[in-house]
């Protein structure tokens, strides 16, 4: 037997006895890889030629358990669109293992559609190539620009067909995350009263995302504050680049900061906070101008799972207090999300700093006229930057009448003129905001039409394309050209992810 590929340090396996069942993955008839992710092998210290070979299909595929593996599912509750579903769990994951990247970061490798499992309920336990290879392009498009996400490792097809509304052809996705504690793994324990066990939860978050908070007294506290910062700088960046991840419910939060679970998501086109995507998602909870208020609710959820330990401090007073000190936390995070969304607006607009509320204004006064006229997101904010240029016309084409935005882009101008063009890092101000405003997003036409020929004809060709243009989102080359437009009205008009 050859080494294994991976280097396993499984702390979840040894440390969390309890919160998860140990289970083996199935194996299927006929595993071809879909997808390899050259980039991430390299980044987490992977030898590229072993996995992107016949040993990593069959580990990719679920047929070849790797030396030092220790699979299993994890336990997991959540509030699924409001509602509390006290028993979720990984019906169709298993967490393979734990490794350690060069740089020292701890990650999980986790199979998604590797059969069923203790918590599987009803369901196959299966995946089809269409999702997963969906997956894959919004994380690695999520990554491209900056957004902390899972990743995929890589796609396996299966060669066995899986039932939705209708056959489709099988598929494993590896996913890589900081880890998968969700909010709702929190919960699966406060609900059924194992205070102790949230407790270990609790430290065993702090050791593996706030190290430095452990053994401090108010820990637990500040561990909820961490979580709704590193949310708030989160959902700031979603709302900046468009993206409606459309499911947000408990269980699909993580305590990393990490988007995870790429189901019903979307990126947004024509610019309107009620855009919602998902068919699912019938009363809009999840629509794009939802977001912020839905994180906080879901911290909150996160709050009360943690009360009985913030209570627990020896100081008798803040014992007392816990519920009031978590409700803080709670409150602050609008202003840590405004501050956030902000800071990333600022830099689209092409400014580096200035009064708060004026810069605020400016911005949703831009939102506003994209809203008013149904400018699409993504190309509004990238012609912004001709314009800071000099060059209006690309903009004003957006709009169904060009002067639209004229009596807007002066005061813009006015208020470009109070900075200096130059920032600190060398780049006059259009090329600067074409690093912020990206020009290639992965368009639901697009995605649609390269999932369709994957799942449909077995044909990558237009989702490596695809993939290839999404890995450079701010590049606006001639290859790039068909993946910059939107689609046409009445495309969009029907769209919808699940
Ligand atoms: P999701 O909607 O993917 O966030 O999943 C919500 C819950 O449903 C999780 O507990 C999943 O493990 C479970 N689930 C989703 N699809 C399946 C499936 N095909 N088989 C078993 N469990 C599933
Ligand atoms: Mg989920
Ligand atoms: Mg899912």
């Amino acid at each position: 037997m050859t080494a294994s590929p991976f280097r396993f340090n499984n702390t979840y396996a040894r440390e969390l006895q309890g919160f998860y069942a140990p289970a083996q993955p199935a194996s299927v008839p006929a595993p071809n890889l879909l997808f390899f992710n050259q980039d991430l092998a390299l980044e987490l210290g992977l030898d590229p030629q072993v996995l992107n070979g016949p040993e990593g299909t069959a580990i990719f595929a679920g047929n070849q358990v790797p030396e030092g593996a220790e699979p299993l599912a994890q336990a997991y509750a959540g509030h699924q669109f409001g509602g509390f579903s006290p028993q979720l769990g990984d019906g169709r994951a298993l967490l393979l293992g734990e490794i350690t990247d060069p740089s020292g970061r701890h990650r999980d490798l986790m199979l998604k559609g590797s059969g069923r499992t203790p918590f599987s309920r009803g369901g196959d336990g299966k995946a089809a190539v269409g999702p997963m290879l969906r997956e894959v392009l919004i994380g690695e498009s999520m990554h491209a620009l900056g957004i902390p996400t899972t990743r995929a490792l890589a796609v396996a097809g299966t060669g066995e067909a899986v039932y939705r509304e209708r056959r489709l052809p099988g598929a494993v996705l590896t996913r890589v995350a900081a880890s998968h504690l969700r909010v709702g793994t929190f919960e699966f324990f406060a609900a059924r009263g194992e205070i102790n066990r949230v407790r270990q939860l609790a430290d065993y978050a702090i050791a593996r995302h706030d190290p430095d908070l452990a053994g401090t007294p108010d820990r637990y506290l500040a561990l909820l504050r961490r979580v709704a910062q590193r949310q708030a700088a989160l959902i700031a960046q979603w709302m900046n680049v468009g993206f409606i991840h459309g499911v947000m419910n408990t269980d699909n939060m993580t305590i990393s900061g990490e988007t995870i679970d790429y189901g019903p998501c979307a990126f947004m086109e024509a610019y309107d906070p009620r855009a919602v995507f998902s068919s699912i998602d019938q009363g809009g909870r999840y629509a794009y101008g939802n977001q912020p208020l839905i994180a906080r609710w879901n911290l909150a959820r996160l709050a009360e799972t943690l009360l009985p330990l913030i209570a627990e401090g020896e100081d008798k007073e803040a014992a007392a207090n816990a519920v009031a000190r978590a409700t803080e936390v709670i409150d602050a995070f609008p202003g840590w999300y405004a501050t956030a969304l902000l800071d990333g607006q600022r830099a689209k607009l092409g400014l580096q700093g200035g009064d708060d509320a004026l810069d605020r204004a400016l911005a949703e006064n831009w939102l506003a006229l994209l809203h008013e006229h149904r400018v699409d997101f993504t190309l509004g904010w990238r012609r912004l930057a001709d314009a800071a240029g000099g060059d209006d016309a690309p903009l004003r084409s957006l709009f169904p009448h060009p002067e639209a935005p004229d009596a807007w882009l002066a005061r813009w101008r006015s208020r470009l003129e109070g900075e200096k063009e130059q920032a600190l890092d060398g780049m006059e101000r259009p090329e600067r905001m074409r690093r912020v405003n990206p020009v290639v997003i992965p368009r639901n036409h697009r995605v649609e039409e390269a999932l369709a020929a994957a799942s449909d004809q077995a044909d990558l060709v237009p989702f490596q394309r695809l993939l290839s243009a999404i890995r450079r989102p701010y590049d606006e080359t001639p290859d790039h050209a068909e993946y910059t437009e939107p689609a046409r009205a009445e495309v969009t008009a029907c769209y919808q992810t699940f």
